[in-house]
């Protein structure tokens, strides 16, 4: 591990002088690239998100066959896109925000099994992996239907096999719920930031949760170790796993269906603008991933960090990646935002977003529970305060100078009166309503 020396660090990258304040702050990525450009050089491509979205599809019976709330949509797990005129009201008039065009929540909040994104990563990389053993070991053919994986010999031998994670919690609901469908044995490797509803959710699934008194890293750390002395065990490897990223990239194509059964085009005179809670970078990384693949450079990604624990802005800003983290500048890392709770971002996903992402937001805690009160009292759409980092982007767009620069640009000033935004809203349907009750009542001073 390296210690960096602050006062160098901020002479190279001036912007870490409001991040080791806790300000809220913005960056602007100076190596955004036109994205025939930057496409070149990705180690991913959009035949990778096709194969993706067929193994969902051909998982798709047995989703349903286990999971009967999916059964509507066939055990294909997809959230709905809102319209929230009311919000957008709402923030325009409470924070000037001044935002044009259409503002839409994508409501990952609700999605089925794990009431997070979660459900597209950690969902999908449990079911690459059991492809893999089940047409290794012959329990499939490929003109099956995946709905065989449910008999119960092939349950039998799936408890023969072992799945870790370390997770601040979502991550470990998705993996966790899925696996034990399977039959799995499930080991979640759990942050201190972890909420104590989530382990209980979790063990009555009959997973196993270990708890670490330290952050993410160290839960990490120890998962990987434990599941590495174990031939029969499969570790779920949040910072770098290609198979996770790609799962969440598959959100592309379906957003892209729904845009268009609204009548929204994206264009270069239609631009869309995304909005996405970051926390390691896979959720946020694979979505926009997807979404450039699809939009080019009429999409414009924006990831919205904690102010406390903003691992994806000190890693591409200094451009040293996973090998900084937020403890290195004097940060706690400690943030009500559970789900972004993450000291040290992935390498891998840094990587990939360099030519890609546009813009990273830092929000204090304390509005993460004012964004979720406006939702709540505007709309009626309950998120966990986490997922509400989002709201920074469509709040703040038109606040900083350096995101108007941004604007003027890209030769986006004349367009904006046509432009889409789409809030991500990342996770909370599952929490339960006394912890709702408590979130609706607090307040931060900060
Ligand atoms: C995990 C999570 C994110 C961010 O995903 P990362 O892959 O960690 O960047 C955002 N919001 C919520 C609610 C999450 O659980």
């Amino acid at each position: 591990m390296k210690i960096y020396k602050t006062a160098d660090l901020i002479s190279n990258t001036p912007v870490l002088a409001s991040v080791i304040e806790e300000k809220e702050t913005v960056w602007i990525n100076p190596d955004l690239l036109p994205f025939h450009l930057a496409e070149k050089d990705l180690e991913l491509s959009m035949k990778d998100i096709d194969e993706a979205e067929e193994r969902l599809n051909r998982f798709a019976p047995f989703i349903a066959e286990c999971f009967p709330e999916t059964r509507a949509q066939g055990g294909i797990i997809e959230s709905v896109l809102t319209p929230i005129p009311k919000m957008q009201e709402y923030i325009n008039e409470k924070y000037q925000s001044a935002l044009m065009g259409k503002l839409l929540l994508k409501q990952d909040s609700h999605l089925a099994i794990a009431g997070s994104i979660k459900a597209r990563g950690g969902i999908y990389e449990v079911l690459k992996h059991t492809e893999d053993l089940a047409l290794k070991h012959g329990l499939l053919s490929p003109q099956d239907s995946y709905k065989v994986l449910a008999s119960e010999n092939n349950r039998s031998f799936f408890r023969g096999y072992t799945i870790q994670v370390g997770s601040t919690g979502n991550l470990g609901m998705s993996i966790g719920i899925m696996s034990a469908a399977i039959g799995y044995n499930v080991i979640v490797h759990m942050s201190a930031d972890a909420k104590q509803w989530k382990k209980d959710l979790l063990r009555s699934h009959g997973v196993r949760v270990v708890e670490y008194e330290s952050d993410y890293s160290e839960a990490v750390l120890n998962g990987r170790k434990l599941s590495d002395e174990n031939p029969k065990s499969y570790f779920v490897d949040d910072e770098n796993s290609r198979n996770l990223f790609l799962g969440y990239a598959v959100a592309a194509k379906r957003l892209l269906v729904q845009l268009k059964d609204q009548g929204i085009n994206v264009d270069a005179d239609h631009p869309l603008f995304v909005y996405i809670p970051c926390g390691v970078g896979g959720a946020p990384g694979g979505v926009s991933f997807g979404l450039k693949q699809l939009f080019h450079d009429s999409v414009h990604c924006f990831f919205a960090e904690p102010a406390k624990a903003p691992c994806m802005l000190v890693g591409m800003a200094t451009g040293l990646h996973q090998n900084i983290c937020v403890q290195d500048m004097g940060l706690s890392g400690q943030t009500h935002a559970d789900g972004l709770a993450v000291g040290r971002p992935s390498g891998f996903v840094g990587g990939i977003m360099a030519p890609l992402l546009s813009v990273i937001f830092t929000i204090r805690d304390g509005n993460l529970y004012e964004y979720m009160r406006g939702l709540l009292d505007q709309e009626g759409i309950f998120l966990e305060p986490s997922a509400c980092a989002a709201f920074a982007g469509p709040i703040h767009l038109n606040h900083y100078p350096e995101t108007k620069k941004y604007l003027i640009e890209n030769h986006l000033c004349g367009k904006m009166k046509q432009a889409v935004h789409i809030a991500w809203a990342t996770g909370g349907s599952l929490v339960p309503e006394a912890v709702r009750k408590a979130y609706r009542e607090t307040y931060l001073e900060e």
